[in-house]
């Protein structure tokens, strides 16, 4: 394991910065912006957070830097790894929160399946996060810091980045796009935008808003084909039900046409895995262009839910299948190590009873 710098003052962490802002932060300090496309090529294209080590910069440019600026990475406290190749990753914030992140290697796939927020406030009925609780959001160097472990940790580099940790990415907006610019960017870590999935529970306003400033690709949160089953597992429904989500999906993926959204749907025994829940699937996705991902229920302790058994969940992907929907079945990663989907829960200090309902910022209205 890498010994991390973790420093602990108030100022400014390089690692929240995009490369327009290293520009400028250099630009500031007296120097030409080139150097801040070096500045920010060291931190996430080669890893180093030793100014001394970035060579290319002058000495007055360096010294500038450590007075105004420090590099602060979340801290790598443990590694577990699986048996299947999988690895979870706890990391500790500066204020002992802990979060966690999930390594995937699946063929030529290297996945990293990164945490946007600590704990989560939606409660979604069968996923343990949820029974954590909410603390606050990550910042961008907090999402960002994940991937730059995660490209140090491993002998290649990552292919693909799914937002699918802990928390609601759609409610920590600027932070999660601005590290998702990060990830996509040529001088860090150069994913392609159909590399880079955010997976959401389904809040309306910043899918379009995301629409707006970024082309990631979309997974979503379905878990049920109609609102009354949808409204008890995954409340946000209650808010945004599907007849608003559906057309803010579509709208997503309408600039283009080789472009689908992923719709997630847990299968929990005797709750949505019927052939008739099938069919009313399909009718729901109708004129959406879709791709379905089968997740097979991961239990935890305290659960309610049982998981489909798999012969179930094959008939269920065969009708799909046969209706003309790309369905499969994900196959369960990580479990013995409890980093499979909906089983990441880090260490939370639970403030959502403190502080009240909490607020998702949509950029257009408050959404309580
Ligand atoms: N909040 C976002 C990001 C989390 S992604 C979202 O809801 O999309 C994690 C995925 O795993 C989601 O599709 C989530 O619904 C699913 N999930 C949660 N708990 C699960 C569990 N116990 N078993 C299987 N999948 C689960």
């Amino acid at each position: 394991m890498t010994a991390t710098p973790i420093a602990t003052g108030s100022r400014p962490n390089l690692l929240d910065l995009s490369l327009a802002e290293c520009e400028a932060l250099v630009v500031g300090l007296g120097v030409k912006a080139f150097h801040g496309r070096n500045l920010f090529k060291w931190i996430h294209k080669h890893g180093v957070t030793d100014l001394d080590a970035m060579t290319d910069l002058s000495k007055t440019l360096r010294e500038g830097l450590r007075e105004t600026v420090e590099i602060r990475l979340p801290r790598l406290a443990a590694a577990h790894p699986s048996a299947d190749g999988t690895i979870k990753w706890i990391f500790e914030l500066h204020d002992g929160q802990r979060i966690e992140t999930v390594f995937i290697p699946e063929g030529r796939r290297r996945t990293i399946c990164v945490s946007s927020q600590v704990g989560c406030a939606l409660e979604c009925a069968f996923c343990a996060t949820a029974r954590q609780g909410f603390n606050r959001n990550l910042t961008v160097g907090e999402i960002i810091g994940q991937v730059w472990h995660a490209a140090r940790q491993l002998d290649k580099p990552p292919t693909n980045i799914v937002m699918m940790g802990m928390g609601e990415p759609l409610a920590n907006f600027e932070a999660v796009v601005k590290a998702m610019d990060i990830m996509q960017d040529d001088l860090a870590y150069m994913l392609a935008k159909q590399r880079v999935t955010l997976s959401t529970s389904g809040i309306v306003p910043n899918i379009y808003r995301l629409r707006e400033v970024s082309d990631v690709s979309l997974a979503v949160s379905l878990h049920a084909p109609n609102d009354a089953l949808r409204d008890q597992l995954v409340p946000i429904n209650r808010k945004y039900p599907l007849a608003e989500l559906l057309p803010a999906c579509k709208a997503y993926v309408a600039n283009d046409k080789r472009r689908k959204v992923t719709w997630e749907y847990v299968m929990l025994d005797g709750v949505n895995d019927s052939l008739a829940h099938a069919k009313q699937l399909i009718r729901l996705l109708e004129g959406v262009p879709s791709k379905l991902n089968l997740i097979p229920f991961n239990p935890f302790t305290g659960s309610d839910f049982g998981t489909s058994p798999p012969e179930r969940i094959e008939a269920f992907r065969v009708r799909l299948t046969r209706a003309g929907i790309f369905a499969m079945t994900r196959r369960t990663r990580g479990d013995e190590v409890a980093a499979a989907c909906g089983q990441l829960v880090g260490r939370v200090e639970d403030r959502t009873r403190r502080l009240g309902p909490v607020r998702i910022e949509t950029g257009r209205r408050i959404a309580s």
